[in-house]
C-alpha cells in the first residue's frame, strides 16, 4: 500500500490575467514564491480564462512543484466555481467553451485592471481584450457537466462568501453539486461555517488562499496544513 504523504497545496490563485490581480502575478513569480513557500501543489485559476496555464506548466516542468490547470468559473447564476483539469488539453477545450459565453464586453481596464497574458519566459506578451470579471451565460448544471465531461471536477469557491458564492446566491447546494468538495475561505473557521450549515457538515473541503498579491500565497488560514494523498489526483 502506498503510504499518504502530506501535499501542501494552494489551490485558488490568480494571475495577471485576472483585472483583480496584482501584475506581478506572473507565473514565473507565483512559481517562484510557491517553491520559496515549499508548496507541493497549486493552481493557477484566473476569472473565466485560462491563458497563463500554459506558460504556468512550462516553467514548473522542471520544478518539483504540480500544477493544476484551473479556472475560477462565474456561472449565469453569478457563483463562483473552481474548475480543475487533468491536462492542458482538456482546460483548452473548456476555455472555447467559456469563451462563447462570455457577454460581448469588453475590458475597461481603468476601472477593472488589466488582464495580461504572459509566455514561458514570463514575459507579458499581450492582453485579453474581453471583460473576464463578469458572468458567464453557463449555468450551474452547464459547468458542472462540461467539466466532468472533460474528465475535471467542479469545486464551488468561498462557499461562506455573501456574494458570487452558491450559498450566497442560491442559499443550498443543487443536486449536481450535493456531494461535493466545497472550498472555505481562509479568514472563515470551518467551524463556524458547519456550525451555521450543519446540512454540509459532511462535506468534504478545501482551503486554498485566493491570491491576488505575491504575499497572500500559501495563506491558506490558520492551522490548515493541506490534506493527505496517497497520489497527485491529476
Ligand atoms: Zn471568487
Ligand atoms: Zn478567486
Amino acid at each position: 500500500m502506498l503510504e499518504k504523504k502530506s501535499y501542501k497545496c494552494d489551490l485558488h490563485i490568480h494571475s495577471c490575467l485576472s483585472p483583480c490581480a496584482d501584475l506581478l502575478m506572473t507565473p514565473g513569480n507565483i512559481i517562484k514564491e510557491a517553491l520559496k513557500l515549499g508548496l507541493d501543489c497549486i493552481a493557477i485559476t484566473d476569472h473565466n480564462a485560462a491563458g497563463n496555464v500554459e506558460p504556468a506548466l512550462k516553467i514548473a516542468r522542471n520544478t518539483d512543484l504540480i500544477v493544476i490547470p484551473g479556472m475560477e468559473l462565474e456561472s449565469v447564476e453569478e457563483v463562483h466555481l473552481l474548475c480543475y483539469f487533468p491536462g492542458l488539453a482538456e482546460i483548452k477545450e473548456w476555455e472555447l467553451t467559456v469563451q462563447a459565453n462570455l457577454p460581448l464586453l469588453y475590458n475597461d481596464e481603468e476601472v477593472f485592471g488589466y488582464q495580461l497574458l504572459t509566455d514561458e519566459s514570463d514575459d507579458y506578451i499581450g492582453k485579453e481584450e474581453r471583460l473576464l470579471a463578469t458572468a458567464t451565460g453557463l449555468s450551474i448544471s452547464q459547468v458542472v457537466e462540461g467539466v466532468s465531461s472533460l474528465g475535471g471536477i467542479v469545486i464551488p469557491a468561498h462557499v461562506d462568501k455573501a456574494v458570487n458564492s452558491i450559498i450566497g446566491q442560491l442559499g443550498f447546494l443543487p443536486p449536481e453539486l450535493d456531494s461535493c468538495i466545497i472550498e472555505i475561505s481562509r479568514n472563515t473557521a470551518p467551524l463556524n461555517f458547519f456550525k451555521k450549515y450543519p446540512g454540509l457538515k459532511n462535506l468534504p473541503y478545501l482551503r486554498s488562499s485566493d491570491s491576488h498579491y505575491l504575499y497572500e500565497i500559501g495563506s491558506c488560514g490558520e492551522q490548515y496544513k493541506g490534506f493527505y494523498l496517497e497520489k497527485p489526483l491529476f
